[in-house]
């Protein structure tokens, strides 16, 4: 027996709103990998710059070694100076020595200057490095947890789908078969994947583009199935489509919390 086009609408809906649904779970799905994903970034980040302070400590430790060679040679170099003024001629030769033995004097005190500063810049970098690893440790406590959130999701929603996935062949076996299949290729098509909407305010509720009150008229006589002329979506009265109450799955407040606490840290 021929469905009535009220019957036909109602298939249709009842088969959008199992789809709806589906593509949440999808949704959720997709968003977790990338939580993941920006967790682990965050750890590399962390890591690179853990390794970028440890080579600038390892520079300066090689400055402060070449400072150290630096007060070596010219405490040498006094020694021999001090040793020629044993046998100067006259007083301008030990004058000039005495100069080079404070100029060398002056060089040391330069060197332990920059030994002093050396050190106290390796202590700043080892600092930073004790906070941004006890960042790096908190996100990889977050990292562990995060997956083993993932899993459970998959396992849980693995359940949902295959019901789901159910529910969606049974409501399509109501539906005429090429009906089923125009809901389809329309729904492919749809940005926001419905291929049913109301027309509200005069508009297309999938497009928005204005629908002309005849074919208002004739939605709401419901002798046939309209599309909107512009985007090609069944439509229907406001009245038709019932509104889904969205199906909030506790992982979804789950997540946002998470979320927060990431962006407050
Ligand atoms: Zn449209």
């Amino acid at each position: 027996m021929e469905k009535t086009v009220a019957q036909k609408l109602e298939g249709l809906i009842q088969l959008q709103n199992i789809d709806s649904k589906i593509q949440e779970i999808k949704k959720i799905l997709g968003a977790l990998p990338e939580e993941v994903a920006d967790l682990e970034d965050e750890i590399v980040g962390y890591e690179t710059r853990i390794n970028k302070l440890q080579a600038d400590i390892d520079d300066t430790d090689q400055k402060i070694s070449n400072y150290r060679q630096a007060i070596k040679d010219s405490e040498a170099l006094i020694l021999k100076y001090k040793d020629q003024q044993m046998n100067v001629r006259n007083n301008r030769e030990y004058d000039a020595i005495t100069k080079e033995i404070e100029l060398q004097e002056l060089e040391i005190q330069i060197s332990e200057k920059r030994t002093r500063e050396a050190n106290q810049t390796i202590e700043t970098m080892k600092s930073r490095i004790d906070e941004t690893a006890a960042h790096k440790s908190e996100r990889e406590k977050d990292l562990t947890s995060k997956k083993k959130e993932l899993e459970e999701i998959l396992a849980e929603s693995k359940e949902e789908q295959e019901r789901l996935a159910k529910e969606r062949d049974a409501a399509f076996a109501q539906v005429e078969e090429r009906l089923g299949k125009s809901y389809d290729r329309i729904r492919l098509n749809a940005r926001n994947g419905l291929a049913v909407v109301a027309v509200e305010r005069d508009a297309c509720g999938g497009c928005f583009a204005v629908v002309p009150p005849q074919r208002q008229a004739d939605i709401r006589d419901r002798k046939k199935l309209i599309v909107c002329e512009h985007c090609g979506r069944i439509l229907a009265s406001v009245t038709d489509i019932p509104v889904v109450e969205e199906e909030k799955p506790k992982r979804t407040t789950r997540r946002a919390t998470t979320r927060r606490t990431k962006k407050d840290a």
